[in-house]
């Protein structure tokens, strides 16, 4: 059975992405630190829209946490194949730098940068055996241009556009893929504390993006079709300054 994990799937861009695999044909992983909730109703969209998956709570910040439970469901699930990693998860916690807290350092680091390499080397074995997979990485536009308040989430994002470039490089005769999404704003929870009447009128389409946009390029992407677009960062951000 094929099998697409996507990281942080209870809500938002993961959300979507969830879902337009799902009707891809993947069984779908969707992973979460803790909405519950949010990430039953991702599951039961999957399933209204004829698809199927299955929960996987595990905190992307916590490597023992991963190894523990990413780890053991591969080991109890060896007829299934994650041949699409969707590597989204992500937390920002702004404050310009003369004022960031080594907490805000930390975490922000660990779940963004740190998760990509501790879920992506448990799926990566099965890919290399399989000859086989797509790795995407969620990014920002932040990543690739740097922004004010933000040393902490550009660094992360920017460390992951890096990883993303050089694991391309290593797994590319293996039929692995390993691209990256740079959005720029998206309508989710983590943007809601913005203006989106102010900022649009920097945005060349005039608006916000929707998850659904996201998702569509991570489709693109992860398909078959696509082997022969790797290291690359694509940005969905209507046009604005990347
Ligand atoms: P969101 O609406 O805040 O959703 C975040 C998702 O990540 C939730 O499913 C959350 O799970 C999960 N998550 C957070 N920390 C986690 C952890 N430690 N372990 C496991 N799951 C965790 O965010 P979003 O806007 O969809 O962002 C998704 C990705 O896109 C992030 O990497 C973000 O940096 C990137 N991005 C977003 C924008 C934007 O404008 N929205 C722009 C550029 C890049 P729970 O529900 O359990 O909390």
């Amino acid at each position: 059975m094929k099998c697409a994990l996507i990281t942080g799937g209870s809500r938002g861009i993961g959300r979507a992405i969830c879902i337009k695999m799902a009707a891809q044909g993947y069984y779908v992983l969707v992973n979460y630190k803790s909405n519950t909730e949010e990430a039953d109703k991702t599951l039961l969209q999957i399933q209204q829209n004829g698809g199927n998956g299955e929960l996987l709570q595990f905190d992307v910040a916590d490597k023992d946490q991963i190894n523990q439970a990413l780890g053991s469901w591969i080991e109890a699930n060896l007829e299934k194949h994650i041949e699409v990693l969707v590597n989204n998860a992500g937390i920002r916690d702004d404050s310009l730098m003369a004022w960031m807290a080594e907490e805000q350092w930390d975490n922000v680091l660990k779940t963004n940068l740190d998760s990509f390499f501790y879920v992506t080397r448990l799926v990566l074995n099965s890919m290399l055996t399989r000859k086989y997979g797509r790795i995407i990485n969620v990014v920002s536009l932040s990543g690739l241009k740097g922004l004010a308040g933000q040393t902490n989430y550009s660094a992360a994002k920017a460390g992951v556009i890096g990883a993303t470039k050089a694991l391309a490089q290593e797994v590319g005769r293996q039929g692995i893929t390993v691209n990256a999404l740079a959005p720029g704003f998206i309508k989710t929870d983590m943007t809601q504390d913005l203006d989106e009447k102010e900022l649009k009128a920097i945005i060349p389409v005039k608006r916000f993006g929707l998850p659904e946009e996201v998702a569509h390029a991570a489709a693109f992407l992860a398909s078959s079709e696509s082997a022969y677009i790797t290291g690359q960062v694509l940005s969905i951000n209507g046009g604005l300054y990347s």
